[in-house]
């Protein structure tokens, strides 16, 4: 018989070997990269054995599901460290600064203002990243690339907000390396170390172009 939890523990070791091949591939170190496992969608009894292999880092995509399943979780590993990696509204950015120890959906001024608004009140700023369309394409989230230059200049000046890092999802009918490149080179140029990209089907491209954190999901909890 098949055991569901071994599965996914199993899995897990799989991604972090494949990370630790990329990494070496391209001469850089395993430890430079952090795993964030995508937990969106499964409960707390697929996520503690993950927790349990020593799986830290999580992303959540929605505001009102992380905060119904991690605080419990939270409460009996308090070293976790959560990311809000889906849309943010900015009704929920003081939830959001309040709960996350990141958000990597930041991607228009009202949302700016309003984070900028929410770390006043909460006393406390998680780290942010912004969130760049790099595939221009209109159903997606993100700045456009043309513009993100700007939009950090007012992130930082306007609203005195400490950006660490961009993040993408490139178009899924594309090869992604192009946007990992160009993700690199938006942030190279602004002075941010800090690159979230890279999903199950793509993590090793995204390190071989400079990833520093990749999201994956599906490939350590199987498909939703
Ligand atoms: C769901 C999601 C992921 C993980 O995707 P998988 O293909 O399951 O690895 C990564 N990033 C974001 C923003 C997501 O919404």
């Amino acid at each position: 018989m098949i055991d569901p939890v071994a599965a996914s523990v199993t899995r897990l070791e799989a991604v972090r070997a494949g990370i630790a091949r990329a990494a070496a591939d391209c001469g850089r170190k395993a430890r430079e990269i952090t795993l964030v496992a995508v937990s969106k969608t499964y409960e707390a009894a697929d996520i503690l054995p993950v927790i349990g292999a020593g799986q830290r880092v999580f992303g959540e995509n929605r505001v009102q599901e992380a905060m119904q399943k991690w605080p419990a979780l939270r409460a009996e590993f308090p070293d976790i460290g959560l990311q809000l990696i889906g849309p943010l509204q900015s009704n929920k950015a003081l939830d959001a600064v309040r709960f996350f120890d990141r958000i990597e959906s930041l991607d228009r001024p009202k949302l700016a203002a309003a984070l900028a608004d929410a770390v006043q009140k909460a006393g406390r700023q998680p780290g942010l990243l912004v969130q760049v369309n790099t595939g221009s394409e209109a159903q997606k989230a993100g700045i456009l690339p043309q513009d993100a230059d700007a939009f950090l200049a007012v992130c930082r000046r306007d609203f005195g907000l400490q950006i660490d890092g961009l993040m993408c999802i490139p178009p899924v009918d594309q090869p992604p390396s192009p946007h990992f490149a160009l993700l690199a080179k938006i942030a190279t140029r602004n002075g941010l170390s800090t690159l979230s990209m890279g999903m199950s089907a793509d993590y090793a491209a995204a390190i071989q172009c400079g990833a520093t954190h990749v999201r994956v999901g599906s490939a350590i909890f199987g498909t939703r």
